[in-house]
């Protein structure tokens, strides 16, 4: 297992000093939530965001972070201006956040979503700082890289996602040779139980309802068309070594099992809790330490009654058997998908395709792609830059049906 096992770097007890990449979305301020309520255990070294100044100032004035960067440039005057007179630090633009990211510090929180997360990310772990990996797509675009990265650098990668830190905490220590089989849930989305007919009309409002969790608005895509969990797959895949075959994915619309590990005698383990990124979150920031974390209620099974599992629908959610063969077929093949999903997503969220469409983007860019597919990336430019190429092909097969303009979507 990539982290644990292996790990040399382990955090100093207290406080940590903690770097937050992607401060300012869904993960960024769960982690500050967990960090307030410990401020005996956790201070804040460097924030980061898109292009939300003000309120990446806001946010750095608030947990008293030293640094706050900015990667879009445009956004640098109205960070500058908010920190004026405050002594945190201001800085924006790519190298920037690779040097946030790189401070010396006892953790970093790679909360950055998607593949623009790949750079600060992938410096951080080279540098030999503990990960608290949210940002998935990492993997994806490049898991043997990141997998190379943190055994050369001795860096844990702690899995923030929750079906990943159940599966973390179920395997540590545990003689690889008695797990057969391990199995990570999904809600099955807002979409679970529409029609093909129903879901070709969605509107991206109803895409990012999301039933039990709340989320960024990519990701809540993600979970609607079921790729959020084949990118899981092919994240499991590299953090817990494990192949393809020993993988799979079970509809849980409960969201209260997380993950299940399968042990040759017939045992089956399984973690549960109430959907709550900041369980995760905290046992990232503590490990090796349990979690200080108080609940704020128990999980009460009784009240809950009934928990459903079901098979995944491969006809009405496509996307998670093209991140199956994509896994199968190699990390380039990964790579591509993954950028065509976020060309995909976005064009989805900006109204110009339908919400079936996203698959069909993916299927056709891996198709277009398909003599380029083999092997993986050699290197983190090698990935970025075939993450560039896979984008453009996508998007130039976004080409919105005759009178397909979603005025409602956006
Ligand atoms: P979000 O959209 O709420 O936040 C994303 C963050 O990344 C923001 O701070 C944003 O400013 C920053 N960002 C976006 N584009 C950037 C760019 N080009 N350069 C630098 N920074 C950029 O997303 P989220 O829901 O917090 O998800 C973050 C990551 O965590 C994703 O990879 C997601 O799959 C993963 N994740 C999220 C959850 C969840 O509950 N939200 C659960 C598991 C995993
Ligand atoms: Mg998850």
């Amino acid at each position: 297992m990539v982290g644990a096992a292996m790990a040399r770097p382990v955090p100093a007890a207290s406080p940590r000093r903690i770097t937050i990449l992607g401060a300012t979305g869904s993960i960024g301020a769960s982690t500050l939530s967990v960090v307030r309520d410990h401020p005996e255990a956790f201070v804040i070294e460097a924030v980061t965001a898109n292009a939300s100044g003000t309120e990446l100032a806001r946010i750095a004035r608030a947990c008293g972070a030293r640094v706050a960067v900015v990667a879009d440039k445009a956004a640098y005057a109205d960070l500058k201006a908010a920190l004026a007179g405050t002594g945190v630090e201001a800085a924006a633009g790519e190298d920037a956040l690779v040097e946030a990211a790189t401070r010396p510090v006892d953790m970093v929180v790679a909360a950055i979503v998607g593949a623009a997360g790949l750079a600060p990310t992938y410096a951080a772990l080279s540098a030999g700082i503990p990960l608290a990996l949210a940002n998935k797509e990492c993997m994806v675009s490049a898991g043997d890289l990141f997998v190379a990265a943190a055994r050369r650098s001795g860096a844990p990668m702690l899995p923030v996602d929750s079906e990943h830190n159940a599966i973390f905490e179920l395997l540590r220590d545990r003689p690889r040779a008695s797990v057969a089989h391990v199995t990570i849930t999904a809600s099955g989305g807002p979409f679970r139980t529409w029609s093909l007919k129903r879901m070709a009309a969605a509107t991206a409002a109803e895409a990012v309802r999301h039933p039990n969790w709340s989320m960024g608005r990519k990701i809540s895509v993600d979970s609607a068309t079921l790729m959020n969990k084949g990118l899981e797959l092919i994240e499991a895949h590299h953090l817990f070594a494990l192949p393809s075959s020993h993988l799979d994915v079970l509809i849980h619309p409960q969201s209260i099992v997380h993950g299940l590990v399968a042990l040759t005698d017939g045992y089956v383990l399984a973690c549960l809790s109430l959907p709550d990124m900041r369980t995760a979150i905290a046992r990232c920031l503590s490990w090796p330490a349990e979690s200080r974390r108080q609940a704020e209620r128990p999980l009460d099974l009784s009240a809950i009654g009934t928990l459903e599992f079901a098979a995944p629908d491969a006809v009405r959610f496509p996307a998670l058997g093209l991140a199956r063969a994509a896994l199968e077929e190699g990390g380039r093949a990964t790579n591509i998908m993954n950028a065509a999903n976020e060309i995909a997503v976005e064009s989805f969220l900006a109204g110009r395709i339908g919400f079936l469409e996203i698959a069909r983007i993916v299927e056709q860019t891996l198709d277009r792609a398909s003599a380029e597919i083999r092997g993986a990336p050699a290197s983190i430019e090698e990935a970025v830059a075939l993450d560039r190429e896979a984008r453009r092909i996508a998007s130039g097969l976004v080409l919105p049906a005759p009178g397909a303009a979603r005025g409602t979507n956006a």
